[in-house]
């Protein structure tokens, strides 16, 4: 009986003896014993009542029976719903009632109000961060065999939702071939073989922790040095067992604030890989200087997977994702009209392709309007195409700051910005004003020990900017909000100076 994404990433470990999980102190997880954990966990959610197509939504600490979870979903053709840790009881009941789940995995201490506020219909059970709790006592008495559940390419085997960093969070229905297409895809693109060792320092409720880098790991019969999270002195001490590293940019910062991370310690390395949010060009030349690797840049969000990448062999560009995936289509349209733009235009990033999803669950009017009848899918994000076919990210339609009735993007200003002596890097918003609709607030972060110069800052703004693109008022931060993918929380700048002029 077919299950696509079972018979290509998960039975090929059934009865292999290859190691598939590394923990931080070396101990290893066979792919067999992997196998084994998740054939228990299946029949203990179909034991207590799950059926393919049931949701079930799961808000634990990263461990092997977490990851093992989604290994039974696909067993049993439930469909995973990973849910940030951070999210609150209430944020975890919206998700719950929002996507209509069967059951619910969570970490132990909130299962008592969970169960109260779900009802009787959901299943709850707990895991910990030792990888204890209900759902373990009741794997530990089950077989680890499972009857395979019968699934289709176009099923669901995902409901992922978005990281919520313009708006609420969608959930974004995948299906088997999205994941499994693009696994194909970037396991080929990116040289993935059973020798390769990935050093997983991400989470796994995102896209990028739980089906870039794993899928490719399960696709290549590779193995993974699965750490709960970054914690840099791990980071340091494990990078000589492995040969890939796939991080977000502040990986890569905080690595290169240390001085051991050096030439010696990863010359051995394949593969840096970066993505979930932008990589500033100067961190690409400064890792290139410290170590000798070019990192590899790649672009996809939750609703598409990855899109776009920089090639394995030929330049990786700083500043630019590379090129479209071989099977992904993509355009630059005019945002307002859709119309194609000629190439070299900013616009509207487009995609099309096997990785692109089937929809916003329960959003219909949504989906309608940001996934095209002819199957490309409204990004949301800006960005152009250079001369040498490289996709350049500018920014987010939803970032666009209108100023007295013309737009402005504000990466342009940003690169102007993070360019500027003691600057490390900088975030441009729009904030309500009365005369204008909206007026350009820059951010500046001062590199570790610097003073900025915020006269002749202006100064360099005035030179090189038209005048509605000149910030009003330039305000020095320690640091910017982030969320744990590094994506910088622009709505909570927003926020903080939402009266600053009316
Ligand atoms: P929401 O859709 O809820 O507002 P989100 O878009 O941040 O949240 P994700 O799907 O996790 O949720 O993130 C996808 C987005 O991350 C992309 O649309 C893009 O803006 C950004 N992104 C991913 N990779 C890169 C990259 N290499 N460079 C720049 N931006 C990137
Ligand atoms: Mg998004």
């Amino acid at each position: 009986m077919p299950n696509p994404l079972y018979d290509t990433l998960f039975a090929p470990g059934r009865d292999s003896d290859g190691a598939f999980l590394i923990d931080a102190k070396g101990e290893v997880l066979r792919y067999r014993d992997f196998h084994a954990l998740a054939a228990r966990q299946a029949n203990v959610l179909v034991a207590a009542g799950l059926r393919a197509g049931d949701r079930l939504a799961v808000q634990v600490e990263k461990t092997p029976q977490a990851l093992a979870l989604y290994a039974a979903c696909v067993m049993a053709g439930i469909v995973l719903l990973p849910l940030n840790t951070a999210y609150t009881l209430t944020e975890l009941d919206y998700f719950i009632g929002d996507s209509g789940a069967r059951g619910v995995i969570c970490s132990p201490g909130i299962e008592v109000d969970l169960k109260q506020r779900c009802g009787a219909d959901v299943m709850v059970l707990t895991l910990d961060g030792d990888g204890r709790g209900s759902l373990s006592d009741a794997a530990d008495g089950q077989s680890g065999i499972f009857a395979v559940a019968e699934r289709e390419e176009s099923d669901l085997a995902a409901l992922l939702y978005t990281s919520g960093t313009t708006g609420r969070s969608k959930g974004a229905m995948l299906t088997h071939l999205n994941l499994l297409s693009n696994a194909r895809t970037l396991a080929e693109l990116w040289r993935f073989g059973s020798r390769d060792v990935l050093l997983h320092a991400l989470p796994i409720f995102h896209t990028h922790g739980l089906f870039v880098a794993c899928n490719v790991t399960l696709m290549a019969q590779a193995s993974m040095i699965f750490l709960p999270k970054f914690d840099l002195p791990a980071m340091l001490r494990l990078l000589p067992d492995a040969s890939v590293l796939m991080g977000v940019p502040t990986f890569y910062t905080r690595l290169l604030g240390d001085d051991r991370f050096n030439r010696d310690l990863v010359a051995h390395m394949r593969l840096f890989v970066s993505g979930s949010a932008p990589l500033l060009a100067e961190t690409h030349v400064e890792f290139e200087a410290r170590t000798g690797h070019r990192i590899l840049e790649r672009y996809g969000m939750t609703e598409t997977n990855m899109s776009v990448s920089n090639p394995y062999e030929g330049e990786r560009r700083a500043g630019t994702v590379g090129f479209p995936l071989p099977d992904v289509d993509l355009l630059i349209t005019d945002p307002e009209t859709g119309t194609v733009l000629p190439v070299g235009e900013t616009g509207m990033i487009e995609v099309r392709g096997p990785n692109v999803f089937k929809g916003y669950w329960g959003m219909p009017e949504k989906t309608k309007a940001e996934l095209r009848d002819n199957g490309f899918f409204i990004t949301g994000d800006i960005g152009r195409i250079d001369p040498g076919g490289y996709v350049q990210i500018v920014g987010r339609a939803k970032d666009l700051i209108i100023s007295g009735g013309l737009n402005i993007y504000p990466r342009e200003i940003e690169m102007l910005l993070d360019e500027q002596p003691g600057v490390l890097e900088s975030a441009v918003v729009g904030v309500p004003h009365p005369d204008f609709g909206e007026a350009v607030l820059a951010f500046l972060v001062p590199r570790p020990g610097a003073t900025l110069d915020l006269s002749a800052i202006t100064r360099t703004a005035a030179d090189n900017l038209a005048r509605f693109k000149q910030p009003r008022e330039l305000i020095v931060i320690e640091e910017l909000p982030r969320n744990t993918m590094g994506k910088v929380q622009k709505a909570a700048l927003r926020e903080a100076c939402q009266n600053r002029y009316t």
